[in-house]
């Protein structure tokens, strides 16, 4: 791994304005998934740096909220301007820790990047309102006030975007933060903190936390009081295990969690278009996103058909380390996550479903696995309930417009979902009843800095990117000017 800017290569934990040690010296490991390889080690920190990373962000927080939106935003387009500069740099360093093709993340550094610039804008248009008073004497007024120390919980699919996301709009708001990065991929985190430090933001304000002791870190942020609210973007277990710690110190919680996105492609379809877009939403970051197409949906009419350019076009996927220049589809971030999609595989196979193409592991190593079609699944199979979270394309069948309804919303889950169709009638009925915070109709990729993000049912609460996203990080409240 060779970096233009070697100083974006930080191997510290980033606390008070400083590249910290764990008080204990501890370290751990971060590897390349596409051959094993030890990329770089950093701190391995417990409850006691997590507290002291707390308490400097509570400390950052009066000066920083009293500066002026105007200022703040100056420093985060800054920090846009200087993360695009390096764009190639942290594209490499997410490759090398995250396994995905190299033209992928670059775009997530694009994508990653615009929610700083995004939220740089919009922190500036946090308004308030005056409201018409219940008494001639009295007058209402609303501020919106940023909520204070945020804490954040991000996860190794999306190792900048998960981050700036939440990034983006606290400092926006005039909030500070402590962020644990997950442990698969801190480098793309501490480069991040180390690009903040250069555009201009202030010690304390952004602190990140490395460790491999997840759960101690975890139970600091979310029992400390000095932490006045938690973003969380992972698994739901774990995103319920953080909402029920938060309980007792009533935290405001933002979760984006699971997944179990229905693809549904009607009869009247645009085939090609449903492949492309099909393609794009299950083979991304090889499977391995929240919004991933878990289930297709597929209409009898055009089962056989879509089966077959499905396969044509999956035949043609490049598969390989990230860091080749062609590579289509990468290695999955662990042995784990290969074991997982294995069993899943498995699972479909035995109760009936067929194989058309892929099935095992790939040829290039230990983490990668072939891209893969298996038709003929029900949903007494376990990927219709399951995240599979890896390059396997599971085809359900379906009769009726109603069937395609019930069974995309027979889920606990509701993030994205997508159909084809052009029957502009259907196209209404059904993005009316789809269940989900996200519906991409005729189109496979929705993720967007300036769109709503986020889930209902068991998927989350509240919404990244778009006016609404900063919502999360400023309470309200209400002036009641008596006397007048
Ligand atoms: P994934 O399947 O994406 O690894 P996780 O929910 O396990 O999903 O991980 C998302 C983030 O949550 C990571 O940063 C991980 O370290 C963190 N995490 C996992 N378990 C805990 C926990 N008990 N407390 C706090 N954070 C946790």
């Amino acid at each position: 791994m060779h970096l233009k800017d070697s100083a974006l290569l930080r191997t510290h934990a980033y606390i008070d304005g400083a590249w910290s040690e764990a008080a204990d010296g501890a370290r751990f490991d971060v590897t390349n998934p596409a051959d094993g390889s030890v990329l770089a080690s950093v701190p391995d920190m417990g409850r006691a740096e997590t507290r002291r990373a707390i308490e400097a962000a509570a400390a950052a927080l009066p000066a920083w909220q009293a500066r002026t939106a105007k200022e703040r935003a100056a420093v985060l387009r800054k920090w846009f301007e200087l993360i695009l500069a390096h764009q190639e740099d942290f594209a490499v360093l997410m490759s090398a820790e995250q396994g995905k093709p190299l033209a992928e993340a670059r775009g997530e550094v694009a994508y990653g990047a615009s929610f700083i610039e995004w939220f740089a804008e919009e922190g500036k248009r946090i308004y308030g309102d005056v409201i018409p008073a219940h008494g001639a004497d009295k007058r209402i007024v609303v501020l919106k006030q940023p909520i204070g120390v945020v804490a954040a919980i991000t996860p190794w699919n999306f190792p900048v975007a998960m981050i700036t996301r939440k990034a983006g709009p606290a400092l926006a708001a005039g909030c500070t933060m402590v962020l644990k990065p997950a442990e698969d991929t801190p480098l793309c985190a501490l480069a991040l903190a180390e690009l903040g430090a250069r555009a201009g933001l202030p010690q304390g304000v952004l602190n990140i936390v490395t460790t491999m002791q997840a759960a101690e870190v975890g139970g600091e942020l979310t029992a400390n009081p000095l932490v006045r609210k938690l973003s969380f973007t992972g698994s739901t277990g774990v995103g319920k295990l953080l909402m029920r710690q938060s309980a007792d110190t009533v935290k405001k919680v933002s979760l984006e969690l699971g997944g179990n996105a229905p693809f549904i492609v009607f009869d009247d379809a645009d085939l090609d278009a449903a492949v492309a877009g099909a393609m794009a939403s299950k083979y991304r970051n090889a499977g391995q996103t929240c919004v991933c197409a878990n289930r297709l949906l597929v209409q009898d009419g055009i089962y056989d058909a879509f089966a077959a350019k499905l396969a044509e076009a999956v035949s043609k996927l490049k598969v390989g380390p990230g860091l080749s220049g062609d590579t289509q589809l990468g290695p999955l971030i662990n042995e784990d996550a290969v074991a997982k999609v294995e069993t899943l595989l498995a699972d479909a196979l035995d109760k009936g479903a067929k194989l058309v193409c892929g099935g095992k592991r790939h040829a290039q190593g230990p983490n990668f696995f072939e891209p893969t079609i298996v038709t003929g699944v029900t949903p007494a199979m376990r990927v219709a309930r399951e995240e599979i979270f890896g390059p396997v394309a599971p085809l359900f069948r379906f009769h009726t417009e109603e069937d395609a309804i019930r069974m995309a919303n027979d889920t606990e889950f509701g993030l994205a979902a997508y159909f084809y169709a052009r029957d502009i009638a259907r196209v209404w009925r059904v993005a009316e009843r789809l269940e989900y915070g996200i519906v991409g109709i005729n189109e496979g990729i929705i993720s967007t800095e300036v769109a709503p993000f986020g889930g209902i049912k068991e998927s989350g609460i509240g919404r990244e990117g778009s006016r609404y996203g900063i919502d999360d990080f400023v309470e309200i409240k209400y002036l009641c000017l008596g006397g007048i």
